[in-house]
C-alpha cells in the first residue's frame, strides 16, 4: 500500500470511529422556569439532521442556541423563508422523543405545534396515550397527531417504541433502543442512541433511585449499558439530578439526587469492572429545578455535592440554555 493509501485509510477510519455526537441545549431546568424546560437537541457528528430528546422548551430554545452561534455550520439559506430557528425546527429536527408526558418535558413541543412540520414522536405506548388523551384532544390542544379524539391533523405521527430493542430512526443515521424507567408511579423512558461508528449515548428521563422506587429499572440499565463502556463507546449519560442532598427522600417523587446519582454509578462501575471503571466517562447532568428563594444557586450546591464525593473520576457536564456541546 503505497503512503497515500495508507493516510487516507485512517482518515478514514477514524472520522469513522470515532464521530461523535453533537447536543445543543434547548431547556436546562427540570422546572419551575418556563421558557426553559428539559430538552435537547441530539446528532451524530456524521449527520446532518437533529432528533429532540424531550421537548419542554423548543422554540426559546432555538432561539437561545442561535444566539449563541450553535448553528453556524447549520445556517439558513437564504431562499429559505424561515428564520434561522424556523429553519432548524421544521427542516433539522426529525423527531422528538418524549420520556414521558409530564408538561416540562412536552410544553414547548405543542406550542409549537401549529408551526412545526410534519414528524414522529417517539414514545413508549403509556406516554404516547397520556399525550393524545390529555394534550391533542381538541379540548386542551388541537389534535395535531394522527390518532385519537376527533379530526386528526396528521402533523405527528405517534411512533411506538418496543422496550429493549434497536429501531432506526427516520432521516437520521441513528437507531434507538428504549429502556423504561421509574418515577413515582408514572413510567418514564431511557433511550439509548447508536450512530453509524457504533457509538452510543444514553439520554435518562425523570427517574428516581431503584432503592426508593422498590424498582430494578436503573439496575437493567446499568447491565445494558456496560459493555459500552468496556468497549469505551459510550460517549455520555445524560441523566437528572433534580434536587441538593437536603432532600429527604420521601420528598423525592420520583428524581435523584447528587447522593442518589453517585449510588447508582457506583452500581454502573460494579457492572463494568477493571481499575477506575468510569473515569473521565461525560455525565451530563439535567433537570435541575429552578429555584425562586434567595441564597445559594441549587446548580452550585448539585455541582460542590457531585464534584466532593466524585470517587469514580467521571467528568460531571452542566449546560446552559443555547449551548453546544460536542462528545
Ligand atoms: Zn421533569
Ligand atoms: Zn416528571
Amino acid at each position: 500500500m503505497n503512503k497515500h493509501l495508507i493516510m487516507a485509510a485512517l482518515c478514514c477510519y477514524s472520522s469513522f470511529s470515532f464521530a461523535g455526537f453533537d447536543v445543543i441545549t434547548l431547556g436546562a431546568k427540570g422546572g419551575i422556569q418556563d421558557g426553559n424546560l428539559t430538552a435537547f437537541m441530539l446528532k451524530s457528528n456524521t449527520d446532518n439532521n437533529y432528533i429532540t430528546l424531550d421537548a419542554g422548551s423548543i422554540v426559546n430554545g432555538l432561539i437561545a442556541a442561535t444566539n449563541k452561534d450553535a448553528f453556524s455550520d447549520m445556517v439558513a439559506p437564504i431562499s429559505s423563508p424561515y428564520t434561522q430557528e424556523g429553519y432548524i425546527l421544521t427542516q433539522k429536527i426529525q423527531g422528538y422523543f418524549i420520556s414521558h408526558a409530564h408538561l416540562d418535558h412536552i410544553a414547548g413541543l405543542i406550542i409549537a405545534s401549529p408551526d412545526d412540520s410534519k414528524k414522529p414522536i417517539y414514545a413508549l405506548p403509556s406516554v404516547h396515550q397520556t399525550i393524545s388523551q390529555d394534550y391533542f384532544n381538541w379540548k386542551a390542544w388541537p389534535n395535531f397527531t394522527s390518532q385519537g379524539e376527533g379530526f386528526k391533523l396528521g402533523k405527528y405521527e405517534l411512533a411506538p417504541l418496543t422496550i429493549n430493542q434497536w429501531l432506526p430512526v427516520a432521516n437520521t443515521e441513528l437507531k434507538v433502543k428504549a429502556f423504561p424507567l421509574s418515577h413515582s408511579g408514572a413510567e418514564s423512558t431511557a433511550f439509548l442512541f447508536k450512530n453509524a461508528a457504533n457509538e452510543v449515548v444514553i439520554y435518562l428521563g425523570d427517574t428516581g433511585p431503584d432503592a426508593v422506587e422498590k424498582s430494578t429499572a436503573l439496575d437493567t440499565i446499568w447491565q445494558q449499558i456496560a459493555p459500552y463502556i468496556q468497549q469505551k463507546k459510550l460517549k455520555g449519560i445524560f441523566i437528572e439530578t433534580s434536587f441538593s442532598n437536603s432532600t429527604p427522600d420521601k420528598l423525592l417523587f420520583g428524581h435523584l439526587t447528587p447522593k442518589w446519582l453517585l449510588a447508582e454509578l457506583d452500581s454502573l462501575a460494579g457492572y463494568v469492572g477493571g481499575e477506575q471503571p468510569l473515569k473521565d466517562l461525560n455525565v451530563i447532568i439535567t433537570h435541575i429545578k429552578h429555584s425562586l428563594k434567595k441564597g445559594t444557586n441549587p446548580q452550585t450546591v448539585i455541582e460542590q455535592e457531585l464534584n466532593a464525593d466524585n470517587k469514580l473520576g467521571v467528568n460531571f457536564i452542566f449546560t446552559e440554555q443555547g449551548d453546544r456541546t460536542l462528545l
